[in-house]
């Protein structure tokens, strides 16, 4: 039985969860001490659910926080604008030269939906991946983000074995953020950190309709 509050406050309690609370903290000590020194990493946000890019740009931004720059790839979006693009405009840090907090390339065929037929998509994907390996040789960029990037490799746009040898043969510090749905078995065994997003329920199914500020 969970004990009551007051009965809680009794020292052995007290006592016992002091202790409990000094041995994980000894354990989290013991990890951190383990885990590696400063090593770029490789996150990789797909499933079906949302909060994909959304967190990928939360990370950006905590990149830019700490003085990095970083390099953005928006792949498959583009044509539309977009909050969290249109904000690192507004501040000013968006840019292509060599003095951009976020150096910045988008494919802008917009969505799977509005394609421009196979080849011309290709043509526009090529062209988005050589900015995108510009940014993965660039040690000035703490982190780059290949956003929707999944879906270039689902159509046969990229190869995923170049694309991963390029992520492979990055910068050592450099972090990389990738999202997307369907992400495949080489992204998967490539990223160190792998979130997968349920889609548990979405707002959009009830009829309500997607939302400047929080779908866009
Ligand atoms: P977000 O940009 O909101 O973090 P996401 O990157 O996880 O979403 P995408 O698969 O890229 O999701 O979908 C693009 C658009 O579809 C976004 O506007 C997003 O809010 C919306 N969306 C995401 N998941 C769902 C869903 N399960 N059903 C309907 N719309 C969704
Ligand atoms: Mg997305």
């Amino acid at each position: 039985m969970v004990p009551l509050i007051a009965e809680r406050m009794d020292d052995q309690f007290q006592q016992a969860h002091a202790q409990r609370m000094q041995q994980k903290k000894a354990q989290v000590d013991a990890a951190v001490e383990r885990s590696r020194a400063l090593q770029g990493v490789v996150v990789l946000l797909t499933g079906h659910g949302k909060g994909k890019t959304t967190s990928a740009f939360g990370t950006l931004y905590r990149a830019l926080g700490h003085g990095q720059r970083a390099g953005l790839v928006q792949f498959i979006t583009g044509t539309q604008s977009n909050g969290e693009v249109t904000f690192l405009l507004q501040q000013g840090l968006l840019g292509q030269g060599a003095f951009a907090r976020v150096a910045y390339h988008a494919m802008a065929t917009g969505c799977t939906w509005n394609s421009q037929g196979w080849a011309a998509d290709k043509a526009a994907a090529d062209i988005a991946w050589q900015a995108a390996q510009h940014m993965l040789a660039d040690a000035s960029l703490g982190l780059v983000l290949l956003d929707e990037l999944t879906f270039m490799l689902e159509y046969g746009y990229l190869d995923a074995s170049d694309v991963a040898a390029a992520i492979r043969a990055r910068p050592p510090a450099q972090n990389v953020v990738i999202t997307g749905r369907n992400a495949p078995p080489v992204l998967l065994a490539l990223a160190d950190t792998v979130s997968e997003i349920a889609d548990t329920r979405h707002a959009f199914r009830a009829g309500i309709k997607a939302q400047a500020g929080l779908d866009f």
